[in-house]
């Protein structure tokens, strides 16, 4: 089907997707297959060996880039998988620009990964444009920014970020993880690259570890392309048949995530044991408007700090009922966590509760259940610990 003209909601099922040739089944088959038939050597009918591609890896890649508005996609074994091919872009010597909240596993790589390669990474505030803009050296070849942020859902000015980049002939690539391509299309504002973690809402049924990036440029594709093979972190197609199933329902998950957050972040913003709730979609946010400029809606993540110790924050998260304890976000079911002593541990105290990750931080991936279950089984946990 031809469908660069429909809306994210028709594409999202149907882009890249085509009834089989031979037998009309409707669904993308699971291509479990290394090798393929040539017709003579050297000739063959698009694919030679599967991890330089895969029928079925094909489908999802061309599925993904519909929804980013992209030319071309590329998908990896995980989102870590899609970082490091970025990363394999640079030589010794580049600086990167990055934001001083990037996802843990981001800052893992570029700090215990590729510092040993002689790269070099400065961490500043995103939100803070001249901040960016003054971190930017002759050397600098890439910006990598999030946004929304990871837990603080700070909101990152994707269209001048991006015009800093260019002025400074640097490649500015975002992690569109947090909002997705139906909330947030990066391409449209002037990025270069998207990446994503398709384990998130991509996939959204915590089922599948994958990622993808999406570009316009097909020079950019190409190297992409290049390290899909020369390196080897490509999904299966399994993996991949999981993340189609996925982005069919993106759409409708989506506005259910946003739906039930706003439910929560309102109904924390009045509660008594709470002291701060951290969501863009809220007025108070300080990444309020811009959120409302670059998104659609404001996502399913938000964060709030409880009125109350480290101890007593482990003891809500440890006894909600409905949301599961668990690292991880954007499937459809909801999970909670504490970031000082899960996802945010590796940060020193001091540097974490500077950066506003504080001990009582409680985050939350807001899933798609009924909204009332979600708040009552909050209200009883915080009630449990701090009444
Ligand atoms: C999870 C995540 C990643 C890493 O993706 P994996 O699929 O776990 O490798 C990268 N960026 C963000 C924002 C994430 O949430």
């Amino acid at each position: 089907m031809d469908d660069d003209h429909h809306r994210i909601e028709t594409r999202s099922i149907h882009a890249g997707q085509r009834p089989d040739e031979d037998t009309g089944a409707l669904m993308t088959p699971i291509h479990a297959n290394s090798t393929y038939e040539q017709d003579a050597p050297g000739e063959h009918r698009g694919y030679e060996y599967s991890r330089t591609g895969n029928p079925t890896r094909t489908d999802l890649e061309e599925n993904l880039a519909s929804l980013e508005n992209a030319d071309y996609g590329r998908c990896f074994s995980s989102g870590m998988g899609s970082i490091n091919t970025v990363l394999n872009l640079l030589e010794a010597g580049d600086h990167v620009v990055t934001g001083n909240d990037v996802y843990g596993g981001t800052h893992r790589i570029f700090t215990q990964v590729y510092e040993d390669y002689e790269l070099e990474f400065s961490f500043v505030d995103m939100t803070d444009l001249e901040a960016i803009e003054a971190a930017f050296r002759e050397n600098t070849e890439l910006l990598w920014l999030e946004t929304p942020t990871n837990p603080l859902m700070s909101i990152v000015d994707v269209e001048g970020a991006a015009e800093i980049a260019r002025k400074h002939d640097a490649l500015c690539a975002i992690d569109n993880t947090f909002a997705t391509p139906y909330l947030q299309r990066p391409l449209d504002l002037g990025a270069d690259i998207v990446s994503h973690s398709l384990t998130k809402y991509l996939g959204g049924h915590s089922d599948v570890v994958g990622g993808a990036l999406l570009t316009n440029d097909p020079d950019l594709d190409e190297r992409f392309g290049f390290y899909q093979n020369a390196v080897g972190a490509t999904p299966g197609p399994f993996e991949c048949f999981l993340v189609l199933r996925g982005t069919k329902t993106l759409p409708v998950r989506m506005d259910r995530h946003c739906g039930n957050a706003r439910g929560i972040a309102e109904w924390l913003d009045d509660h008594r044991d709470v002291d701060r709730v951290y969501y863009p979609g809220l007025e108070s946010h300080p990444g309020h408007e811009l959120a409302a400029e670059q998104m659609d809606d404001f996502g399913g993540m938000l964060c709030f700090e409880l009125d109350g110790s480290l101890e007593q924050a482990s003891e809500v998260v440890s006894s909600t009922d409905v949301f599961t304890l668990a690292e991880s976000l954007g499937g459809v079911e909801s999970l909670i966590e504490q970031p000082a002593p899960m996802t945010h541990a590796a940060i020193p105290r001091e540097e974490r509760i500077e950066a506003g990750l504080t001990d009582s931080l409680i985050r939350v991936s807001v899933g798609i259940e009924h909204v009332d279950d979600l708040i009552a089984d909050l209200d009883a946990a915080i009630d449990a610990v701090l009444s």
